[in-house]
């Protein structure tokens, strides 16, 4: 009972503090002496600190109090397409330190992105100057699919990755204590707590890159199905019979929408020209660019938009979201254009009732929050446990 209050305080003053003690009373319903009693319990733990005074009507100011950044630090990892990112944060998020590896081959060996992720975690511990023991957990943000268990064990199938079991592995060469999930899912949490789904109960964060994914997400929890592997929105049939996907199905989503897809589908409106650019993302820029002049651009913009409203419907359709957040740097990149397009294609394809309840937006953070999201897992360990542990 203690600790599940001291859950309840701990989150409100994480999510929305700095609070007063008369305001973390209205807003958790906990007695005022409850409140002062686990609050002088959290002050003297180190684990909040005061901020402060506020003006209170004709009576004495009252003390502010958030939780402390220093209290404990956070390491999120985000192994990208591209690179493997480590990044070190305080518990208010701020970046302390980061490190980036290059991965060169589009399918690397489990070996090669462990040894990154542990050279990044003694990189950037030493650069900020921040003891192992002080780290209450590393985040890390995979592709494919995270089957959580005993010790987490990672699918992905477009990295050519079948059952790596990536915790046991990690574990030979750190202490700290490991949080796993997919990529998307985690800068899903980051849009949450910190961008375009903050407030919302009901989200969906759909993302484009080179490939494709999704978070649906209820109070701040992602569904996951009965291996996690829920939400592979780009792998859901846009098309019977159609593109041939990664995957190796035909048809998916992803063969349409996502970064390769979308140059692809270009290239063969060129008539097999070479599209601009030396990778993706100048590519999907110079597409976007070129629309007013290139009827072939145009084209491929306008049927992308179109790929896209139907997947984004299906969502709506499916999950009866509240909103709908597009991201990912392809998603972001096209849909700064597109949205509009998006939204009357989405209009069109959804039930009527369940549309008109869902907003479509674009994330705010940007394709970097992944090791964002990635930290907060920790955190969120921390909060539900009200710091008892
Ligand atoms: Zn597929």
């Amino acid at each position: 009972m203690r600790r599940r209050n001291r859950a309840v305080l701990l989150t409100r003053l994480y999510h929305d503090g700095p609070l007063s003690r008369q305001e973390l009373t209205g807003a958790t319903g906990l007695s005022a002496a409850s409140v002062s009693n686990l609050v002088g319990e959290m002050l003297e733990q180190g684990l909040v600190e005061e901020a402060g005074a506020v003006d209170s009507d004709g009576g004495r100011p009252r003390t502010l109090l958030r939780v402390r950044p220093g209290y404990g630090y956070l390491v999120g990892v985000d192994v990208g397409e591209t690179r493997v990112r480590v990044e070190l944060f305080d518990l208010a998020m701020s970046g302390l330190a980061k490190a980036d590896y290059p991965i060169e081959s589009a399918r690397p060996a489990p070996d090669t992105v462990v040894r990154h992720v542990l050279a990044g975690l003694d990189a950037v511990t030493a650069s900020a100057g921040v003891p192992h023991d002080a780290l209450l957990g590393v985040g890390i943000g995979v592709p494919g699919v995270v089957e959580q268990g005993e010790s987490a064990v990672v699918h992905a199938q477009t990295l050519g990755w079948e059952a790596v079991p990536l915790e046991a592995m990690l574990r030979a060469g750190t202490g700290a204590r490991l949080y796993f999930d997919n990529g998307a899912k985690t800068l899903g949490r980051a849009e949450m707590w910190f961008g375009a789904g903050r407030g919302a109960r009901h989200v969906v964060i759909a993302l484009v890159g080179s490939g494709v994914g999704a978070a649906v997400l209820t109070d701040g929890v992602s569904y996951r199905g009965v291996s996690s592997s829920a939400s592979e929105w780009g792998h859901t049939t846009i098309v019977y019979g159609g593109r041939r996907c990664r995957c190796g199905a035909e048809g998916c989503l992803e063969a349409y929408v996502g970064a390769e897809a979308v140059l692809d589908r270009w290239r063969v409106a060129r008539r097999g020209r070479a599209v601009p650019g030396p990778d993706e993302e100048s590519g999907i820029a110079a597409l976007v660019a070129g629309a007013e002049r290139s009827e072939s651009a145009a084209r491929v913009l306008e049927e992308t938009a179109g790929y896209l409203g139907a997947g984004i419907a299906n969502l709506i359709n499916l999950f009866n979201p509240e909103r709908i957040v597009l991201g990912g740097w392809a998603g972001l990149a096209l849909g700064h254009q597109l949205l509009p397009r998006i939204r009357e294609v989405a209009a069109a394809h959804a039930l009527r009732h369940p549309y008109g309840q869902a907003s479509i937006e674009l994330c705010r953070l940007g394709p970097d929050a992944v090791s964002v999201g990635a930290a907060t897992l920790p955190v969120a360990q921390l909060l539900s446990e009200g710091g008892t542990r």
